[in-house]
C-alpha cells in the first residue's frame, strides 16, 4: 500500500505516522496532549485501547485516525477493529513510523515484537515487555531493523546522558527512585497499608498498576532490568538511589569519573516527546520550565531494601536471568491485580512473588511459547494463594 502524501511538513521532512497502543491510559493521554502541540511533525494513524470505549471514541473523534482498535469493544462501533490482534495490526501498518507502546503489562509484548520485526521505532513505555523478553526483543530489532527508544523517565534520562558514547565508556548507571508514598514509613506501618495509601504517589500521577509498583519498589526493580537490556550494562554496574523530589531523572558515571544527570520537572510529556524525536530535540513550550531555586533542595538517600522486599526479589530475578524476570513480572502483575481487587494485602505481594520465583524461576527463556507457559504458571501460582474468588477484574494482570 503506498504511503499517503502528507500535507504538513517541517523543513521539508514528511510528517511521521504514530500508532498509540494504550491511548486511553495515563501515558496514552499524555502522548495525545504532546502530539496536539506537534501537529507539523507527527500525525496519529492508529489508536488502541483495552475496554474504555467511551474515551477511545472521544479520542477518535478528535484525532480522526485511520485505525481504531479496542480489545474488548461493546460492538457499537462497526468500523473499529476488535480482539487482541488489533494491537499487532495497528503496530505493523505501513503508514505507521513510530509505535508508542503505552500498554500496561506483559500483554504489550507481541505488539512490540511485531513492530520491531516490521522495522518500526518503538517508543516504549511498556517496560514489562523488556523485562519479560529482553533477548527476544533485541533479536526482533536486529532481525527487522526496528529500534527501541525508552519512554520511562529514568531510561530517557540515561539515553540523553549517554548520547552516542559506547557502553565501554560507562562505568555506572544510577537510577533515581522517588521512594514512593511509604519512603518514611516504619516497617510495621507498611505492613498495614491500604489500597488508598498505596495509590497516593507523592510526585507522579500514573496508572494504578505502576502506582502500586512504585509503592512496593517493584517498579524500580523492573527498571533495573529494563536498563540492563536497553543499554547492555551488567547488573553490578546499575545502582538505584532514592531521590524524593523526582527532579534528577537518573545519572550516568563515565570511566573518567564524570557524572552526567538529566534534570527537569516531573512530567512524562518530555520523555514521551523525546522518544519520538530522538536524537533530535524540537521546540515545545508546553512543559513547565525548570526553576533550580524553586526545586531546591535536592536530596538523595539509600534504598531501604530490607523494608521493600519486592525490590531485591526483582533485581535478583534480573541477575538470575533466563525465565526469572518473566516469573517475577507475571507474579507481580497477578499479585498487584489481586491487591487492586481487595483480595490480597500489600504485605502479601512480595511473599507471593518470592514463592513463584522459588517454584518456577529457573531455566532458559528459549522462546515465546516457553515465556507464555511460565507467565501462565506464575499467575496461577499467585492466584492459588488467595483461593478461588472468581476472575480478577483489575486491568493489571492480563496474561502474556
Ligand atoms: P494505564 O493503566 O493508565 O493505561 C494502560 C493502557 O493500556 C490503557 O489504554 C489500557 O486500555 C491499555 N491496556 C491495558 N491492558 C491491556 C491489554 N491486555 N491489551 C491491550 N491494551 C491494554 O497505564 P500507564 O500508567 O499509562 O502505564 C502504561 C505503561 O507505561 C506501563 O508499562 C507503565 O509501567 C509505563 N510507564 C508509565 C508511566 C506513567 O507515568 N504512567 C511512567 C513510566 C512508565
Ligand atoms: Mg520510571
Amino acid at each position: 500500500m503506498p504511503r499517503p502524501v502528507e500535507a504538513t511538513t517541517v523543513a521539508g521532512a514528511a510528517s511521521r505516522g504514530i500508532a498509540i497502543l494504550g491511548s486511553t491510559g495515563s501515558i496514552g493521554t499524555t502522548a495525545l496532549r504532546v502530539l496536539e502541540r506537534q501537529r507539523a511533525r507527527f500525525h496519529v494513524v492508529a489508536l488502541t485501547a483495552f475496554t474504555n470505549v467511551d474515551l477511545l471514541a472521544e479520542q477518535a473523534r478528535q484525532v480522526r485516525p485511520a485505525f481504531v482498535g479496542c480489545v474488548q469493544s461493546d460492538g457499537a462501533h462497526a468500523d473499529w477493529h476488535q480482539g487482541v490482534d488489533c494491537l499487532i495490526r495497528a503496530a505493523t501498518r505501513p503508514d505507521v513510523d513510530i509505535v508508542l507502546n503505552a500498554v500496561v503489562g506483559a500483554a504489550g509484548l507481541d505488539a512490540t515484537l511485531a513492530a520491531l520485526h516490521a522495522g518500526k521505532r518503538v517508543a516504549l513505555a511498556n517496560k514489562e515487555t523488556l523485562v519479560v523478553a529482553g533477548e527476544l526483543v533485541a533479536n526482533a530489532a536486529a532481525a527487522g531493523g526496528g529500534e527501541i527508544v525508552p519512554v520511562d523517565s529514568e531510561h530517557s534520562a540515561i539515553l540523553q546522558c549517554i548520547g552516542r558514547r559506547p557502553a565501554s565508556e560507562v562505568r555506572r548507571l544510577i537510577l533515581t527512585a522517588s521512594g514512593g508514598p511509604f519512603r518514611e514509613w516504619s516497617r510495621d506501618r507498611i505492613a498495614g497499608v491500604t489500597l488508598a495509601d498505596a495509590l497516593r504517589h507523592p510526585t507522579w500521577s500514573m496508572g494504578r498498576k505502576i502506582t502500586v509498583d512504585s509503592a512496593t519498589l517493584a517498579n524500580k526493580a523492573l527498571e533495573v532490568i529494563e536498563a540492563h537490556f536497553l543499554f547492555g550494562i551488567p547488573y553490578d554496574r546499575i545502582e538505584v538511589v532514592v531521590h524524593p523530589q523526582s527532579i534528577v531523572h537518573s545519572l550516568v558515571e563515565f570511566i573518567d569519573g564524570s557524572v552526567l544527570a538529566q534534570v527537569g520537572v516531573p512530567t512524562m510529556e518530555l520523555p514521551v516527546l523525546y522518544a519520538l524525536t530522538h536524537p533530535d530535540r524540537v521546540a515545545d513550550d508546553g512543559v513547565p520550565r525548570f526553576d533550580p531555586v524553586a526545586t531546591s533542595p535536592l536530596t538523595f538517600e539509600r534504598v531501604r531494601t530490607e523494608d521493600f522486599p519486592a525490590f531485591a526479589l526483582g533485581v535478583g530475578a534480573g541477575r538470575t536471568g533466563g525465565v526469572a524476570p518473566a516469573v517475577f513480572n507475571a507474579a507481580n502483575e497477578q499479585a498487584v491485580a489481586l491487591f487492586l481487587d481487595g483480595r490480597m494485602t500489600f504485605a502479601e505481594i512480595a511473599p507471593a512473588i518470592a514463592s513463584a520465583l522459588d517454584l518456577l524461576g529457573r531455566g532458559p527463556a528459549t522462546d515465546r511459547d516457553r515465556l507464555r507457559a511460565v507467565d501462565a504458571a506464575a499467575r496461577a501460582h499467585v492466584l492459588a494463594r488467595v483461593g478461588d474468588g472468581g476472575p480478577v477484574s483489575a486491568v493489571a494482570g492480563t496474561p502474556l
